[in-house]
């Protein structure tokens, strides 16, 4: 059967490489399987979520090169969860609890004391029918918790249960349902919490696989069994270890730098963040790919780490200079034309090598076509103004280079560093950059010829 994930974030930020692993995770998952990504926006929360970083999300995604098959908003499908929570409390595992914040708090801190772990005791199951009305005619709201099926008979004795799960990162996992609360899924203001929706969306839309980050292994217990308590069969599990920045620290929407509008905005290659999020802290050597589909046949969940991967800026840096050095003229054609730049794939084969990002491009077409401080040592001034007087006349191509350089190496008996470095530094000013014979017919003999005396601007005419 062909997997069907999602990508499910929550449209509180702009979305970061951490958040983009998970997505690549699943779409290179689906994608090398023949199976389906959808996107899913996890809005239950009204305050926090907003349309704008839905699209935005949408936006980054696209970026990536990645296409959702489906799109859906939690927002749109409060009626569904409204459905699944009644049949639940008709079963009677959704039952409601009237304890404020400040009481559960007072609870946990009773039970630290007495050395018992902070687990939410069940007593408001033992609440009667006049209690409850009487919480409510105080004006108190239920909020509702989903009862762990940790109990043989009596829910306040609960027992070790391991719920386990074979998963597609970790291999074999388990989970003690005695060790944790019941989860409230449904809020005292009526709105869900994230788990009810998330599992009822995972059984009606088909999901097959669930790949997130390990911050959700713990929640997985619960999950399964709520998934059995709606009467369906919990999809595989994934769970994949996180990006941390380089601190240590975990990253979040709230730190932008990280953001993938501000990496496309750094000139970051999408490919090269796709790259670097897919490789990073796996088996694999962190490399540059020429497509998703060269990543989705690297990519697979028993090459990933279990230890958290550190982010380093300065190395997707690095991948994406790599990365730009070998994409082909037609993919840079236009960005090259709106920066300004000529010289068609020639130039851009001339320079890609020694580029950043592609827009570096543009100093290299600055320094061959504009005006260049030559750096011109005196010693060398004899030799520079034979170098002139050998310039063969144009039209030059990529061979007037060796043409040129031959007859001065015979003329001069200079050869290798003395003979090719004074060159470089006239015509270029830089005692490094892309081969000078690739550069040189965009250079021209004019420019030439003023650079080898020492003079700065490109003659007039
Ligand atoms: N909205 C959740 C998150 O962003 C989704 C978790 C999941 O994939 O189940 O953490």
């Amino acid at each position: 059967m062909s997997p069907v994930v999602r990508f499910a974030p929550s449209p509180t930020g702009r979305i970061h490489i951490g958040n983009a692993r998970t997505a690549l995770f699943n779409w290179l998952y689906a994608r090398s399987r023949g199976g389906a990504f959808l996107l899913r926006f996890d809005d239950t929360d009204a305050e926090r979520s907003r349309p704008e970083f839905a699209e935005a999300i949408a936006a980054d995604l696209r970026w990536l090169g990645i296409a959702p098959d489906r799109v859906e908003r939690q927002s749109d499908r409060l009626a569904v969860y409204e459905a699944a929570a009644g049949r639940l409390r008709a079963k009677g595992v959704l039952y409601p609890c009237y304890e404020t914040a400040e009481e559960l708090d007072r609870q946990r801190r009773r039970q630290r004391l007495r050395g018992l772990p902070p687990v939410y005791d069940r007593r408001a199951l033992a609440l009667s029918e006049a209690e409850r009305d009487a919480l409510e005619a105080e004006g108190r709201r239920p909020h509702w918790r989903f009862l762990l099926p940790n109990f043989a008979e009596d829910p306040t004795a609960p027992r070790r249960t391991e719920i386990g799960w074979t998963d597609l990162f970790r291999g074999e996992q388990g989970i003690d349902i005695a060790s944790m609360s019941d989860p409230v899924l449904v809020r005292a203001d009526g709105s869900f919490t994230y788990t009810l929706p998330s599992v009822v969306d995972d059984i009606d839309l088909g999901i097959t696989h669930v790949i997130r980050g390990d911050d959700h292994v713990t929640n997985t217990g619960a999950q399964i069994a709520l998934f059995r308590a709606l009467g369906a069969e919990p999809p595989v599990f994934g769970h994949h270890n996180l990006l941390q920045a380089s601190s240590g620290e975990a990253l979040s929407k709230r730190n932008a730098a990280l953001s993938l509008a501000s990496l496309r905005a750094a000139g970051i290659e999408p490919l090269a963040v796709a790259a670097f999020a897919t490789l990073i802290g796996t088996a694999e050597a962190i490399r540059p790919v020429g497509s998703l589909d060269e990543l989705a046949a690297l990519f697979a969940p028993e090459k990933v780490n279990k230890a958290p991967a550190r982010f380093a800026l300065e190395e997707l840096e690095a991948l994406n200079a790599r990365l730009v050095a070998t994409l082909p003229y037609e993919a840079v054609a236009e960005r090259l034309a709106d920066l300004g730049i000529g010289g068609g794939a020639a130039f851009w084969l001339a320079v890609r090598g020694n580029l950043q990002r592609v827009a570096d491009a543009r100093r290299w077409w600055e320094i061959a076509t504009g005006a260049v401080e030559p750096a011109v040592a005196e010693a060398d001034r004899a030799f520079l103004a034979e170098a002139a007087a050998l310039l063969p006349p144009e039209p030059w191509d990529a061979s007037t280079w060796s043409v040129w350089t031959g007859r001065l190496k015979a003329a001069t008996g200079r050869k290798g560093r003395a003979l090719f470095m004074p060159l470089r530094l006239a015509l270029t000013g830089l005692s490094s950059g892309p081969e000078l014979a690739a550069l040189l017919p965009f250079v021209g003999r004019p420019n030439t010829l003023a650079r080898l005396c020492g003079s700065s601007s490109p003659p007039a005419g």
